[in-house]
């Protein structure tokens, strides 16, 4: 939910700076301070020769490295779903934004002045309906319909935030140092972030969507936050949004005005991402921030108990933080996971590292055993046959 792409800014730093577009964009020429823009007219496209048309000239060419970019999900099922929700938010609108799934596992969503939308795969794990989705998304075309970026831009008190940000951005190729960096430098306003939420929650409530979902995304977030020791594991969101308190309330209060149900479409959201489900709890534990995950998995196992996969990165949280107690509580997590129909094999292999760690190797012979006779082709079975030699 931030200004500018900051994904995949890329090295455009020479190009740009000696090109066309630099003085206007920087505002060297001496732009007028200016509070807000006219909001767009669907089909938009500006001027080559003005700041605005800078702007996007930028933008295009990150979006084709965007396009480039190994970071990328191409996927038509997923790329169909995202296009429909956004043309369901806005038939008018939803032809002059294109959306990207970047594989980052960091809950954040943002959107280019020229239309481009980033959606990254640690939002869609965090998300429990397609309501919350298409509250974000929906945020996101409210800072394009509004032409927030341009506002920060003809913005001279913001004129060395945006310099800052055009340098270190790009040459920042994508690091995630680099776009937190970023994020810091070109977050919209407050004002600005609270239109954005306005126009979302418009958007979806006349979509038919629900519009308390748009306040139930930040509470998660929030509960999240409240776990974790660590606060620089904070997504990039919070260092650049309003307090998230307030606009959880304040979103909480304006879907309760609307006297609006909606549908929340939970079903066809957990139908959607089953099959990148795993993948996606994987590049979370990755970031070993397991008080996080834990209330993560948590809450999901709320909306669908029993559900083995959820289970086993509920035990795979435990084994991998390691702290006093965790192996017997790993243990346990993984035996429950392995009473669910639909246990990911994977559970038994991991069972057989507890035991195995603990010395039974008997158990643990046998563990690796059901998860090889399982997974007969698993891409660790040369490691895993060596365990069981070892142990015989
Ligand atoms: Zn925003």
């Amino acid at each position: 939910m931030i200004a500018v792409d900051r994904g995949t800014v890329t090295s455009h730093r020479r190009g740009f700076l000696g090109g066309l577009c630099s003085c206007a964009m920087l505002g060297l020429a001496g732009c007028v301070t200016q509070g807000n823009e006219p909001p767009l007219t669907s089909g938009y496209k500006p001027a080559a020769s003005t700041d605005e048309g800078g702007l996007w000239h930028v933008m295009n060419r990150v979006e084709t490295d965007i396009k480039r970019s190994r970071h990328l999900i191409r996927d038509p099922a997923w790329d169909a779903y995202l296009r429909g929700i956004m043309t369901r938010l806005s038939a008018d609108f939803s032809s002059d934004m294109r959306i990207y799934l970047m594989r980052t596992p960091y809950f954040n969503a943002s959107m280019a002045p020229n239309g481009m939308m980033q959606v990254w795969t640690g939002l869609l794990l965090r998300v429990d309906n397609e309501a919350e989705l298409a509250a974000v998304l929906g945020h996101e075309m409210g800072h394009y319909m509004q032409r927030h970026s341009l506002a920060k831009l003809r913005d001279a008190r913001a004129r060395a935030d945006v310099a800052t940000f055009l340098s270190v951005g790009l040459g920042a190729v994508g690091s995630l140092a680099g776009i937190a960096m970023m994020a810091g430098h070109f977050a919209f306003s407050r004002e600005q972030e609270r239109e954005a939420d306005e126009i979302g929650l418009n958007l979806m409530t006349r979509a038919g969507y629900t519009p308390i979902a748009a306040s139930e995304v930040w509470q998660q977030l929030l509960e999240e936050q409240k776990v974790d020791p660590n606060p620089k594991n904070d997504s990039i969101m919070f260092a650049t949004h309003p307090s998230n308190d307030e606009r959880m309330t304040t979103l909480r209060a304006r879907a309760e005005e609307t006297g609006v149900k909606g549908e929340a479409y939970a079903e066809r959201y957990r139908a959607r991402i089953r099959d990148i489900r795993f993948m996606l709890l994987e590049d979370e534990l990755r970031l070993r921030q397991y008080e996080r995950s834990l209330v993560l998995l948590q809450r999901l196992q709320k909306e669908t108990p029993g559900d083995g996969e959820l289970v086993y990165f509920e035990a795979e949280t435990y084994r991998l933080r390691d702290k006093d107690g965790d192996r017997t509580l790993a243990e346990t997590t993984y035996e429950r996971a392995l009473l669910a129909p639909d246990a990911p094999p994977q559970a038994w292999r991991s069972l057989g590292l507890v035991q195995r760690r603990d010395g039974r190797h008997e158990a643990a012979q046998q563990s690796f055993k059901k998860y090889l006779d399982l997974r007969p082709d698993a891409e660790d079975r040369a490691i895993i046959a060596s365990y069981m030699e070892k142990s015989a």
